[in-house]
């Protein structure tokens, strides 16, 4: 009896073992950034074991980063979907580069809880609309307004609006970022003032 309970342990402990060995880590996250990506996440309980990879690419057109479902992902169920943040090693202020880590630390957590809100608004969405949600983005601005806006909403409402707030105003208040920038992000995304005023209202829905 001795000898089964033992092989039975063995066997667990085994299963065990090969569990861990298998099973993938939730997030992949570059070590450089790992402490600004950790405090967007807590803002973000919903999405703890939904795989998310950010990455570091060397450009990224019109943008710093970039929410994107992995396309394995994509016509599996909701809770067996990936992700991948993409995340421009540079950007360019009047010409020179910069590199995107050397940004002030809540500006960096902003942007990163901006595309976590992009995550959201996925998850919300079925495999074959997030197919249509591509075309349509690639070619109405109509759409993507409604999508960054979408994005930044899920990160105010979760309580990131000072970080949020703060990348915009170094976006826009920065004199010599590229001027076609600031104007994507004026044209697509909340206002610092429309941020203030979300804010505002869901103190007033809690209040009352
Ligand atoms: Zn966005």
């Amino acid at each position: 009896m001795k000898k089964i309970i033992k092989r039975i342990a063995i066997l667990v402990l085994f299963l065990i073992i090969i569990d861990i060995i298998l099973s993938k880590p939730k997030k992949v996250i570059p070590k450089n950034i790992k402490s600004e990506v950790e405090v967007a996440l807590e803002h973000f309980p919903e999405l703890k074991n939904i795989p998310i990879e950010f990455k570091f690419k060397k450009n990224i057109e019109k943008s710093v980063m970039q929410a994107q479902p992995t396309f394995k992902g994509l016509f599996k169920s909701k809770e067996n979907r990936s992700y991948r943040i993409l995340i421009s090693e540079k950007f360019k202020i009047t010409g020179e580069e910069y590199s995107t880590t050397s940004v002030p630390k809540d500006v960096l957590i902003g942007w990163i809880g901006h595309e976590l809100g992009h995550v959201m608004d996925y998850q919300n969405r079925s495999g074959l609309n997030l197919v249509a949600f591509g075309f349509r983005y690639a070619f109405l601005k109509e759409y993507v307004k409604k999508a960054e806006r979408a994005a930044d909403s899920f990160a105010v409402l979760r309580g990131m609006a000072d970080y949020i707030i703060k990348t915009k105003r170094f976006i826009l208040d920065h004199a010599d970022i590229d001027p076609l920038y600031k104007e994507r992000i004026k044209e697509y995304y909340l206002s610092p003032d429309e941020i203030m005023e979300m804010v505002k209202e869901k103190k007033e829905m809690a209040q009352n």
